[in-house]
């Protein structure tokens, strides 16, 4: 039976969800609170450059083409995509290692850095391989409902891959400290310390070296326009500067929407925002998770970040640069352990238009400059200011050219911006990190188990962080809908 479902944001979870509900033939409404759609990965465009203001690395290119394809599309009918090559660079103190698109480059870049360590990464990946295989088109397709989802022929005969760490994996077969971070740098993605991630999930490392990292002519957004587009076509309506004040729950079972002060009747209703956030749009009674759970969880890292102008093309450096010239250890505990504003940190600098020309004016660079930063740190304009001097004299350093006065404007976003324009729990970027304790059935779930009809997405609930995750877990819980709502 047709359901009336309202959906709140417009992330990349919400969109795939709405995407499936719309197809299942039920009327979908999306309610975003911002002027454009597409959450966390929205985009800026100032002055002839265009700058994607969240994701900006696109892997797993088979979870993309598997969203279109359930609808009779590819996504080459919406956006061209290029593979990057090389990958990205990374800048250490005395050296730089670069990713290239296939693994005789990047096994020969390895045997350059370690003598003899191109049999242990070929071995390496191969066992990323499986695990890719096994989570994506087994483990991560669950709804995280029961613990026996993960109970599976191919995880029991790897169990052992679930209680050991991909740091302790890494440091068993490699010595050199700078390939050991190349093979950590993956995980970062899944929001946790890589000695704190299982080693089942080296598959980034297998999406990284195996598949590759790829480019939307144009920018993440057009991803965003793509899903968007779609989503109009299967008959979604799609609500900008439409903020949701409150879920209503009768008899229980949410029954409506508050937005903008209007009432929206909905027999069901599912939530793509922050998940912290969509249970305070409850009263306290309907909700599931006390302040003190979402305390005691791993949050994956916020970030303070800077959208660039450079009036020109700048020297030295590719698409994806990765700036691991300082200590990793101490920059994750000032994330995790001891939350503060990192002495030296380790960042992370996108040029677009390096490969894409039309990212920017003619002769110019778009630059995107990342710390990632604990959650819910102090953001005032005097912090911004001192981080990004700090940045840029290492990047001029390390790419050896000087930028400083070449630079047209800067725009900056912390976790004031965080929270205002996502209602993001602590200003987290990232979501949820996907630590063993926080994984599958242990993340928040895609149902409410306190409010009939009520639903979340997104990256704090399951599978977790990343825009693929996000894109399945729209699946996931149109897959629940469409089961429990008939
Ligand atoms: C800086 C940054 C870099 C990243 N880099 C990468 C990357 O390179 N590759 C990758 O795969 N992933 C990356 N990610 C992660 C990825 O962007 C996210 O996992 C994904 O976009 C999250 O999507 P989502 O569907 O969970 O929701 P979100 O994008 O968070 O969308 C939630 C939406 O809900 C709306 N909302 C909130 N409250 C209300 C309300 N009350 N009423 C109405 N609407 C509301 C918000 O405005 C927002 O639009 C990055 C994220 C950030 C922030």
């Amino acid at each position: 039976m047709t359901k009336k479902i309202s959906i709140i944001g417009s992330g990349f979870s919400a969109l795939s969800a709405a995407c499936y509900l719309a197809q299942a033939g039920h009327k979908v409404s999306i309610f975003e609170k911002n002027n454009t759609v597409g959450g966390r990965a929205r985009q800026l465009k100032k002055e002839g450059f265009t700058f994607d203001i969240g994701p900006s690395w696109y892997w797993m290119p088979d979870i993309f083409e598997k969203f279109f394809n359930d609808f009779g599309k590819r996504t080459s009918d919406y956006y061209q995509l290029d593979k990057l090559s090389p990958a990205y660079k990374i800048f250490f103190s005395d050296e730089v290692i670069t990713i290239g698109d296939h693994m005789d480059q990047i096994c020969e870049e390895f045997e350059r850095i370690e003598k003899g360590s191109s049999k242990p990464l070929r071995k390496f990946i191969n066992q990323a391989q499986e695990h890719y295989d096994i989570a994506i088109n087994k483990v991560v397709l669950k709804p995280g409902v029961s613990p026996f989802e993960l109970v599976t022929k191919d995880t029991i005969t790897r169990v052992d891959r679930f209680f050991k760490t991909i740091s302790t994996e890494v440091r068993k077969k490699f010595k050199n400290p700078k390939l050991i971070s190349t093979l950590e740098f993956p995980v970062l993605f899944l929001g946790a310390k890589p000695n704190q991630t299982p080693s089942f999930y080296s598959f980034m490392n297998y999406a990284d070296f195996g598949l590759g990292t790829w480019h939307p002519k144009g920018g993440m957004y057009e991803i965003i326009k793509a899903m968007s587009k779609l989503a109009k076509s299967l008959g979604v309506t799609i609500n900008t500067n439409s903020n949701v004040e409150k879920i209503t729950v009768e008899n229980g079972k949410a029954t409506s929407i508050e937005v903008n002060g209007t009432t929206v009747k909905s027999d069901i209703v599912l939530s793509g925002a922050d998940y912290h956030h969509s249970e305070t749009l409850l009263d306290k009674a309907y909700r599931q998770y006390s302040e003190a759970y979402w305390e005691k969880r791993t949050f994956a890292p916020s970030s303070l970040l800077f959208y660039v102008g450079f009036n020109k093309k700048l020297k030295n450096v590719e698409h994806h640069n990765l700036f691991f010239d300082t200590d990793f250890e101490i920059h994750a505990e000032n994330i995790y352990d001891e939350p503060k504003w990192p002495e030296n940190p380790l960042f992370y600098v996108n040029f677009p238009s390096v490969t894409d020309y039309s990212m920017a004016p003619e002769g110019c660079e778009t630059g995107f400059f990342l710390i990632p930063i604990a959650p819910g740190l102090e953001d005032t304009p005097e912090l911004r200011q001192q981080y990004f001097d700090i940045v840029i004299n290492r990047f001029e350093q390390r790419t050896q050219q000087s930028v400083k006065n070449d630079i047209l404007f800067k725009e900056s976003y912390c976790v004031n911006d965080f929270k205002e324009d996502y209602n993001s729990y602590k200003g987290n970027a990232y979501g949820m990190a996907n630590t063993l304790r926080q994984t599958a059935f242990l993340r928040p779930k895609l149902k409410s188990k306190k409010v009939n009809g009520l639903y979340f997405t997104g990256q704090l609930t399951v599978p977790g962080p990343g825009v693929p995750p996000s894109l399945i877990s729209g699946k996931l819980v149109a897959d629940l809908i469409k089961k429990n709502e008939v």
